[in-house]
């Protein structure tokens, strides 16, 4: 006799649900059941959302942060920013606790990871020389380097002070007050502010 199990498709949405990062096997069970039990309608708006998103979200073809269809993210199309100061993180999401934080207006520059020899990340693998070629065309603009204070942050920040050390920009770099070794989306409003306030040339 075969043992009771969910239907085909229940079981292919667990392993999909599954897949997510934080949704264990009795987790992923649980967000199913929700679905099965609310009905169509929840079910047809999660996946109208997740086809959107997959569909229509693409990386800003200047800075690199979250856009639509190909065009330019709000901070890049946004007349009213300071296009004198270039704040330069490794991730997109490390923009959203900068701009949550209120004081930065400036524009930002999504370099896609940091330097890692350990995880084989070279200069090359990252948004390097889209940075060099946006401080050329930013002359006498301050590059803030907001990365990560950890060895793999230092390596990337030092390597690029040194490639923007013969272009027309200043470099600084975030006060210390951050924790050490973590990325800024662990940091605190107040912590990030007092971080850009005291930022440092490097
Ligand atoms: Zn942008």
């Amino acid at each position: 006799m075969k043992a009771q199990d969910y239907p085909p498709p229940v079981r292919e949405l667990i392993a999909r649900l599954k897949r997510m990062p934080g949704v264990g096997t009795r987790g992923a069970e649980r967000h199913a059941l929700w679905f099965l039990q609310h009905g169509r309608a929840d079910a047809r708006a999660l996946a109208a959302a997740l086809m959107a998103a997959a569909d229509e979200v693409t990386p800003c073809p200047r800075c690199g942060f979250f856009a639509s269809n190909g065009e330019l993210c709000t901070a890049c199309s946004d007349p009213a920013r300071d296009n004198s100061l270039l704040c330069v993180v490794e991730q997109p999401t490390d923009v959203l606790p900068i701009e949550r934080c209120g004081t930065f207006r400036g524009l930002y520059h999504c370099l896609g990871g940091k330097i890692s020899a350990l995880d084989n990340v070279l200069p090359e693998d990252l948004a390097v020389a889209q940075l060099l070629e946006r401080v050329r065309e930013l002359p006498g603009c301050e590059v803030i380097l907001a990365i990560s204070s950890d060895v793999e942050g230092e390596v990337t920040a030092l390597y690029l002070a040194e490639q923007l050390a013969v272009l027309d920009c200043r470099v600084t770099r975030l006060a210390q007050g951050m924790p050490a070794g973590a990325g800024l989306s662990q940091a605190d409003a107040i912590t990030l502010t007092r971080a850009f306030e005291g930022r440092k040339g490097i």
